[in-house]
């Protein structure tokens, strides 16, 4: 029987952000066109155009005759977090992958991360720039440094948090919410959601055209990041349990204190009025009472973000027998 057949769904998406990447533009597409060919599934490549200035935007509409790309434009630049952000939500394959604009990363490794993951071993597979090709001072040093810190604190162990090609399962981006430079610590954010992280050495190569747009300001930024993601990741649902024990600790040392010199006046008669210590136990007792009222804030906070927005506090799997009406789905964490 001769039937049309409905239109496959995508089961590739490339995301790349660009940002006055205007001469890397037609290369990379002409690179990626014989890998991603040659894959025989069917694809998206999804430029997102970060607010370039320099005619980046001429060049990708260029290419949108290719019925495979994808233009998103924005209207200034957000950076390259948004631009991720944005592709996530737009993308339609069941493998996302991201990667750089301005041929740094190869596209020859995209079908190696994408049957790791299509393969349904790994959740994420984020790749390794093992021999990086930037300069050491600026750019690999504090690289080094943020990948070891990042992996301490969030106990996700990878070498190089900072590599943009990066693969994921479609239900893993999905409903990330990303916010400031948080797009390096999607794999610690993910790993609180109980997804399988791979890392693989991918190919580095150096930067031709165009002009990195870091500098090192942006090792302070990460690092204040880090401090958002491991107390989301630790302590999201229960901020009373971060701030309680240090302000009881606080409350209970500024009391003990006061006893002290409130003993000290009573028994002995001591003036205590000139002494640095009764500052210090007021001051104790002032922080520790402040700090349990802001895990009760906290709490508050939590309950009004997770029930607002149906978020629940778990993530699900599957279910088996669902009833057709249930609301939460996994869609919804
Ligand atoms: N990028 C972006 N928005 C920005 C900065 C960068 O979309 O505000 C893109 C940029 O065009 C490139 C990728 O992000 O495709 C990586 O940027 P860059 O090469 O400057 O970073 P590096 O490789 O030096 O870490
Ligand atoms: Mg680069």
């Amino acid at each position: 029987m001769d039937s049309v057949p409905a239109p496959m769904k995508k089961e590739l998406s490339v995301i790349i952000p660009v940002y006055n990447e205007r001469e890397n533009i037609r290369p990379l597409h002409a690179a990626m066109k014989p890998v991603l060919e040659g894959m025989a599934v069917e694809y998206e490549i999804i430029f997102v155009d970060d607010g370039s200035t320099d005619g980046t935007t001429a060049e990708i509409e260029g290419l949108a005759s290719d019925a495979n790309v994808r233009v998103i434009e924005f209207r200034r630049n957000f950076g390259q977090t948004a631009a991720f952000a944005a592709g996530f939500d737009y993308a339609e394959g069941e493998v996302i992958i991201t990667m750089d604009g301005d041929l740094q990363n190869d596209p020859v490794d995209i079908p190696r991360l994408f049957d790791m993951v299509r393969n349904g071993k790994y959740d994420l597979v984020s790749g390794w720039r093992k021999n990086r090709q930037d300069t050491f001072l600026n750019r690999k040093l504090p690289s080094v440094i943020a990948n070891w810190l990042i992996s301490a604190v969030t106990g996700v162990k990878l070498h190089d948090y900072g590599c943009s090609l990066k693969a994921y399962r479609r239900d893993v981006v999905k409903n990330l919410r990303l916010y400031g430079e948080m797009h390096r610590f999607i794999p610690a954010v993910a790993n609180w959601y109980g997804v399988n992280v791979a890392e693989v050495e991918t190919t580095h190569h150096p930067r031709v055209w165009g002009k990195s747009k870091v500098g090192i300001s942006r090792t302070v930024r990460v690092f204040l990041d880090l401090i958002t993601v491991k107390f989301l990741q630790s302590f999201s649902t229960k901020p009373i349990q971060f701030f309680g024990p240090v302000g009881l600790a606080s409350t209970a040392a500024g009391l003990l204190i006061s006893l002290y010199l409130a003993g000290e006046k009573l028994l002995l008669g001591m003036s205590i009025g000139g002494r640095p210590l009764l500052l210090l136990g007021v001051l104790l007792i002032i922080i520790g009472v402040q700090l349990i009222g802001m895990g009760l804030l906290g709490e508050m906070i939590v309950r009004v973000y997770h029930e607002s927005q149906k978020k629940p506090i778990y993530t699900l799997k599957k279910i088996i027998g669902e009833r057709p009406d249930a609301g939460r789905g996994n869609d919804r964490r």
